[in-house]
């Protein structure tokens, strides 16, 4: 399999260190709210690279934090503890965001069919850990007390710059635009391994120490939980593109000081959903949720297919427009599936053929828009009996996890009728500016598990 590595900014051939077995680590969501559906564009990344190694025959081992602190504000140690900020926005504790949250991120994976990793782990069940990792970092040298806290000393660190790519100088410009110099760091892009007296504004999660008490800083947690589970040697560490520097970055940083080498061979980032007016936010402008396109009547499969459909190293821009010419092809899609004939007649001669098309996608940096293309080649391919493309679609589908081949009832001829009168008693009101009666009849039919789906071609529905 080739994969782009950010490490070294090239296309490189995927060779684990053990054979057939691949040790995963991705970065996990921080639970103070909801995720937005750019969040959810790197997850499904991940999850589609997961099933994808595992197609091609990978022992996939996957763990993933979840951060329930040590996240501030600014990722550059400055601010308060995210998880915080959101306790006081609900009036919660710090414990009940972070279950609320949790348990939206997966209810959000679930229908989104990403699969949750084989061991997710809270930031906050392994303290023990950090503080025998950063005991080891002081006692060697990289890390220093400082004004109660422990800092990494990046100028210890072997290529700090590595990962980014950047400059040392481009980097500390950045650092001091957004934080104010922090008098107790001996370089400016030191960063806090564990924080005490000095970040301390009524922080609720807080443990002892042999520096006092006080809280791990956010980058060693992805250090200390992968170590425990896959240990010493990953072999493709994921993120968002955001997660380069400084968390990544940071990463090597303390897991090299720690381990005494070399620590993952594959870095493997997701680029950004951006909104039209640039950045994906959760607290500027429409906060995009997997909830907020439910309620707009969205499949919240037709925005997995609409992200399947440019490579997860393009920047995507989400617009409803774009959704809505997603939302309609997927659901063209699985209805062509849905009028396949079910009668077992299965004929193998071009199923290897397709199969290993299929595998050369993946194994192609993860092109999944050519993987959904080979979805409409089979499709189209009339050498092939309707029962022989169930069977590659079904299988394909294990990576794409579209839901293409599940099968719903016959639809009543009647309603189906009645539906369809109903979306031209919709399509009038409307012209007669009409749109509370509009309004009505999609509530009406949502009530019947029908939701209308408007697009430029018209309106269609689908079932629920
Ligand atoms: P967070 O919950 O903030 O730690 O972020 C969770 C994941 O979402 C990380 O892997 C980020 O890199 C990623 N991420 C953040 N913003 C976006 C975005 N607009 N598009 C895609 N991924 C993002
Ligand atoms: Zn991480």
């Amino acid at each position: 399999m080739k994969i782009y590595n950010t490490l070294n900014r090239q296309l490189e051939e995927f060779i684990p260190r053990e054979e057939g077995v691949v040790r995963l680590y991705t970065c996990g969501p921080t639970v103070y709210h909801y995720a937005h559906i750019g969040n959810l564009r790197t997850y499904i990344f991940e999850d589609i690279l997961e099933k994808g190694l595992r197609y091609l025959g990978y022992d996939v081992r996957r763990v993933m934090n979840i951060t329930d602190v040590g996240h501030l504000t600014s990722d550059a140690d400055e601010g308060e503890d995210k998880m915080e900020k959101g306790a006081r926005r609900e009036g919660k504790t710090v414990a009940e965001i972070a279950k609320f949250y949790t348990d939206a991120f997966f209810s959000d994976c679930d229908k989104l069919n990403i699969r949750k990793p084989d061991i997710v782990e809270p930031a906050s069940n392994h303290i023990s850990t950090y503080i025998e990792m950063i005991s080891k970092m002081l006692e060697d040298g990289y890390a220093y007390l400082s004004s109660g806290n422990v800092y990494f000393d990046i100028s210890k660190a072997k290529d700090y710059y590595q990962l980014s790519g950047k400059n040392p100088e481009d980097l500390l410009v950045g650092v001091r635009e957004t934080v104010e110099e922090d008098t107790a760091k001996r370089n400016p892009g030191d960063f806090g391994l564990w924080f005490t007296v000095s970040k301390f504004s009524n922080q609720e999660m807080k443990w002892d120490s042999p520096w006092g008490v006080g809280y791990p800083g956010w980058h060693i947690e992805c250090s200390g939980i992968s170590g425990k589970y896959l240990g010493e040697y990953l072999d493709i560490h994921c993120g968002g593109v955001d997660n380069i520097f400084p968390h990544h970055t940071n990463e090597i940083a303390q897991s090299e000081a720690y381990f005494g080498h070399k620590w993952c061979n594959y870095w493997v980032h997701g680029e950004h959903l951006n909104d039209q007016s640039g950045k994906m936010s959760k607290s500027n402008g429409e906060f995009l949720t997997v909830s907020l396109l439910e309620e707009k009547g969205y499949d919240p499969l037709a925005y997995r297919y609409f992200c399947l459909g440019s490579h997860y190293r393009k920047v995507l821009t989400f617009t409803y427009d774009a959704l809505d010419q997603a939302s309609q092809a997927y659901q063209k899609l699985k209805s062509r599936i849905e009028k396949l004939s079910r009668t077992p007649d299965l004929k193998e001669g071009k199923i290897d053929f397709y199969q290993n098309a299929f595998k050369e996608a993946i194994a192609n940096d993860l092109n999944t828009s050519s993987m959904l293309t080979l979805v409409y080649d089979v499709l189209k391919d009339e050498e092939l009996t309707d029962f022989t493309k169930l069977y590659l679609i079904e299988d394909f589908d294990k990576v794409l996890s579209l839901d293409l081949t599940s099968e719903k009832e016959e639809l009543d001829s009647d309603l189906e009728s009645y539906i369809l009168k109903r979306i031209e008693d919709r399509a009038i009101a409307k012209q007669n500016k009409n749109f509370e009666e509009a309004d009505q009849i999609r509530e009406e039919l949502l009530e019947k598990g029908i939701r209308l789906i408007d697009g430029r071609e018209g309106t269609t529905y689908e079932r629920l």
